[in-house]
């Protein structure tokens, strides 16, 4: 039985530099950011350091970066912050079918309010099409949101073309970075767009906390409304410790962004080309290399549940994610998965693999072993396996 981790998408344990960081900040240093005496300001100083820090990498205006709790709340902000300030121009939104879910939920909720939204087409591999978005946009449309890359499949997006063709019809664009940012280099100015969501604990930081970039000059409505921390745009208390955490992992991660950039996805790229010459009926989901996350390898395999290879993968101590949403208590598959036109028996045996700097190659080699194993059986065991006799790969 071993330990090995392979969702570093769902999130990333936080790193020990990071961690020694925040802990004067719980004890020592615990002050209220936004009280004026001498622990208020320490604690506020740590707090414009971090944003300091955060800006300078991503190349905004620290002004332009506001802390939330992570890129749940990012997310919801932009877009209904967005959609709500921009509601007399228009009620048209659109965002990709392959959001998170909060965005899609917020799509949701939106669309009881009397706003619609619509979809951009993605194709087989994720990427968005580009001239399907031009044929959607509308006069009233005012916001255009999609992800820098997805969680699931790993697809890079278009994200600057996607800008230029929003502003060209009046509208805003928004990014979800919450995958991308620390791990690809993210220059939002040159990226164009007007608002972009990042999370700390998917690299290396504390979970509970993220931010929002909002180019100067965009009035968004404010969704947590409180006192008068964030520039009075949103409200409650700071937090401090996870703040400064997520700086400390933010630089960090960009320091090293080459390096783990190279080394993730030498493990990846392994654990795909053994996965496809050694694994029978089995199909790789996402781009093949390019313009993929390193970290991301996803794969549904004919015939079985994505939860069975899950559970057996698990029992013999190799940590993965479903693609279905079975595991939150739906037995729909994965959203993204049915965007790309996979079949829904297809879409329900995927399995997300995503690797992290502290992985090695002898763990890569050893799941491959498992996964080889534990197909096989489950797929002894199912009915439509052995129902389809033979078959060609697919
Ligand atoms: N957006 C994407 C693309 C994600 O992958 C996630 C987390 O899985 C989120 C948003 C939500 O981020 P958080 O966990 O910080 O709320």
């Amino acid at each position: 039985m071993r330990d090995i981790y392979f969702d570093h998408a769902a999130t990333t344990p936080l790193c020990e530099e990071a961690f020694n960081k925040m802990k004067p900040y719980f004890t020592q240093i615990f002050g209220n950011a936004n009280s004026q005496h001498a622990f208020g300001r320490e604690a506020v100083k740590a707090v414009d350091e971090s944003r300091d820090a955060i800006a300078k990498i991503i190349n905004c205006k620290p002004n332009e970066l506001y802390f939330t709790s992570g890129g749940t709340e990012s997310d919801n902000w932009a877009f209904r912050g967005a959609a709500h300030a921009l509601a007399e121009k228009g009620k048209h939104l659109i965002i990709s079918p392959i959001e998170h879910a909060a965005m899609l939920s917020t799509a949701k909720a939106l669309e009881k309010e009397g706003f619609t939204v619509d979809f951009m087409k993605v194709d087989g591999e994720g990427f968005v099409d580009l001239e399907h978005l031009k044929s959607i946009i509308r006069e009233d449309t005012t916001f255009i949101g999609c992800m820098l890359a997805n969680n699931e499949v790993g697809t890079i997006e278009p994200i600057k073309e996607i800008a230029e063709i929003a502003h060209a019809h009046g509208a805003v664009c928004f990014t979800d970075a919450v995958q991308a940012a620390g791990v690809l280099k993210i220059d939002v100015k040159d990226l164009g767009v007007d608002m972009m969501s990042m999370s700390s604990h998917k690299i290396y930081g504390p979970k509970g906390v993220g931010a929002l970039y909002i180019r100067n000059g965009l009035l968004i409505d404010s969704i947590i409304t409180g006192g008068h921390q964030e520039r009075m745009k949103r409200g409650g208390t700071t937090n401090v410790a996870g703040v400064v955490g997520f700086a400390e992992a933010f630089r960090l991660a960009d320091r090293d962004r080459e390096k783990n950039f190279e080394y993730v996805s030498s493990l990846r790229d392994r654990f795909i080309d053994r996965v496809l010459a050694e694994v029978p009926f089995v199909k790789l989901n996402g781009p093949r290399k390019e313009n993929r996350l390193p970290a991301n390898a996803d794969f549904s395999f004919r015939f079985i549940e994505g939860e069975s290879i899950l559970f057996s993968l698990d029992l013999a101590g190799i940590a993965v994610s479903s693609g279905s949403a079975c595991s939150s208590g739906s037995l729909e598959p994965s959203h993204v998965l049915l965007a790309l036109g996979l079949p829904e028996g297809l879409a329900h045996g995927s399995i997300r693999f995503s690797f992290g700097k502290h992985n090695t190659q002898e763990e890569v080699d050893y799941a491959v072993e498992v996964l080889k194993q534990a197909v096989t059986r489950l797929r002894e065991m199912s009915p439509l396996f052995k129902a389809e006799g033979e078959i060609k790969n697919v």
